[in-house]
């Protein structure tokens, strides 16, 4: 029977981010994914590598990529994000329910992870063509979201795991963890299925870094609520719950906003779960400019009540509660310009038309004339006299309609027009396991369970109702750089005493 003295469950950001740490504790660490190598790597290889970071300015970013060249910083306003500014885009999308704790790591230590990171042979890039756009010669980063993993998600998955090998850390993939063995005091190791069969192997300490169970359409019924079995899943088919349901077997506490979760406006008729060929590109992330209506013909929801870095992750929830479950994205010509690539991809529910009266009739699902009634009553409403600027919150809105817009409105008069049908992508869920701030998880009646860790996904407490975009892959790393280090520290002490 083997024994390590650390064991971390999954090979996604947060995973990997654990057994980094643990190993700098001089830790032995194993690491076990359940998916085969080509799959893994989790919802984290699904993504573009977006993350979020404190810095105080370009010294900062400099500091964290170097191969950022002159011209690049002078035709630039990256501006700041300062901590202020983080701990206020947390507490004010989450209703000042994130727990103050760890929203005070996670904002805090933010940078510094980045940077550790960085030492380990990750590199960063600033995310010019998706958080910036070019106005009179000068990009301006705007919502807070600035830098992006080279190569994105598998480049970022990639990277980890070199270094993780190069660290001396064992991974093997299609080793699914069934549950962990707990003697009623510690965790000492897990059962593992693999394609040769269950095994058991032993750890003085494990990390748990499994994801959400978005990937789960039982769960995602009973806790998100009823219609959530409907939603597409963005990213990996193999996040089930399945870290969540073995901590909780052992009397682990649930935590955090179970009925909420990250989900997005996603092709409507992309796959049922995520594609790695496509990644992130389901996602029709340009609604601030244009406008979404239903199959009733009408709008629902302020597209432009903020940047959609900070109303993305809740509009999946508002897509789903519609009239079957889907809204049209419609842009004119003035712009189609400013659409993410994401549009542009070979895999879109995508119509044009020439004329309004065209269009509806082409937007499959929906009732015609109740839609040529409203896109002729928003064209009424637009402020046409405030100038438009997509870099800031321009304040040009709409005057009289019963669901208003904020920001960039634009009226539908430039032909030919362009409509994108989304339905609900869930990406992560919210609601998990408790730890304490050193990674550790809590039992129900809040005492550490000894062995036991946990990051990612799958802890709860941080987000409820939405989320800023980026965020996911910055939790992942702080906490599983202070899970993997709580691990380390914990399983080399106890090795130390052991030997004594
Ligand atoms: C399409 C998409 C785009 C996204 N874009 C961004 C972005 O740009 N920026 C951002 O910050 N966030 C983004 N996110 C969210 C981000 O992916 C997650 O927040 C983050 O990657 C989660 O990391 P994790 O390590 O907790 O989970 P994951 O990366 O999902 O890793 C969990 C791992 O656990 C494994 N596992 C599950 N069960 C078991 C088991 N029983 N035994 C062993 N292993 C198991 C899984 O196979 C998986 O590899 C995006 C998500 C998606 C789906």
């Amino acid at each position: 029977m083997a024994e390590w003295d650390v064991v971390v469950v999954g090979a996604g950001n947060a995973a990997l981010c654990a057994a980094l740490a643990a190993r700098e504790s001089g830790a032995s660490v194993l690491v076990l994914e359940r998916a085969p190598e080509d799959e893994g790597g989790g919802n984290t290889r699904f993504t573009a590598g977006a993350i979020r970071t404190v810095y105080n300015g370009v010294d900062d970013l400099r500091a964290l990529m170097p191969d950022l060249t002159d011209e690049e910083v002078s035709i630039t306003d990256f501006g700041t994000y300062t901590s202020d500014q983080f701990f206020d885009d947390m507490f004010r999308v989450t209703q000042f329910r994130t727990n103050p704790d760890m929203a005070e790591a996670l904002v805090t230590r933010s940078y510094d992870t980045l940077m550790w990171m960085r030492g380990k042979g990750i590199r960063f890039q600033p995310i010019w063509g998706r958080q910036a756009f070019k106005v009179d010669g000068r990009f301006k980063f705007w919502g807070g979201l600035t830098v992006e993993s080279w190569g994105g998600g598998p480049g970022l998955v990639e990277g980890l795991w070199t270094a993780a090998r190069r660290e001396g850390i064992e991974v093997r993939f299609s080793a699914r963890v069934l549950e962990l063995i707990y003697d009623d005091v510690a965790v000492t190791g897990v059962r593992v299925k693999t394609p040769t069969g269950v095994e058991t192997v032993r750890a003085k300490a494990v990390v748990l870094a499994a994801g959400g169970f978005q990937a789960n359409p039982e769960w995602r019924t009973r806790y998100l609520g009823a219609g959530w079995e409907l939603a597409k899943v963005r990213g990996s088919r193999f996040n089930t719950g399945d870290g969540i349901r073995m901590a909780l077997a052992i009397g682990a506490a649930p935590y955090g906003n179970w009925s909420g979760c990250h989900a997005v406006g996603w092709d409507y008729n992309a796959p049922e779960f995520g594609d790695l060929t496509v990644g992130d590109n389901f996602q029709k992330h340009s609604y601030p400019f244009g406008i979404m209506i239903n199959a009733d013909g009408r709008r629902f929801v302020d597209e432009g009540a903020d940047f959609r870095n900070y109303t993305y992750a809740k509009y999946g929830r508002v897509i789903l509660n519609q009239p079957n479950q889907f809204a049209w994205q419609v842009f004119d010509q003035k712009v189609t310009h400013l659409l993410r690539d994401e549009y542009r991809i070979r895999r879109v529910t995508k119509v044009t038309a020439d004329t309004l009266e065209d269009l509806v009739t082409k937007l499959e699902g929906v009732n015609p004339q109740a839609a040529l009634a409203e896109l002729k009553a928003w064209n009424g409403a637009v402020m046409a006299d405030v100038p438009f600027n997509p870099n800031v919150k321009d304040g040009r809105g709409t005057r009289g309609l019963g669901v208003p817009k904020s920001n960039w409105a634009n009226t539908l008069d430039t032909p030919p027009y362009e409509a994108y049908q989304v339905t609900c992508g869930v990406t992560f869920t919210f609601g998990g396991l408790r730890i304490d701030g050193s990674g550790q998880v809590l039992d129900v009646d809040l005492a550490p369970i000894p062995g036991l860790y946990a990051a990612g996904e799958l802890v709860g407490g941080l987000f409820y109702f939405n989320y800023p975009g980026g965020t996911g892959l910055c939790a992942g790393a702080v906490f599983g750089k202070i899970a993997g280090t709580g691990a380390g520290e914990a399983a080399t002490g106890r090795a130390a005493q052991a030997a004594r």
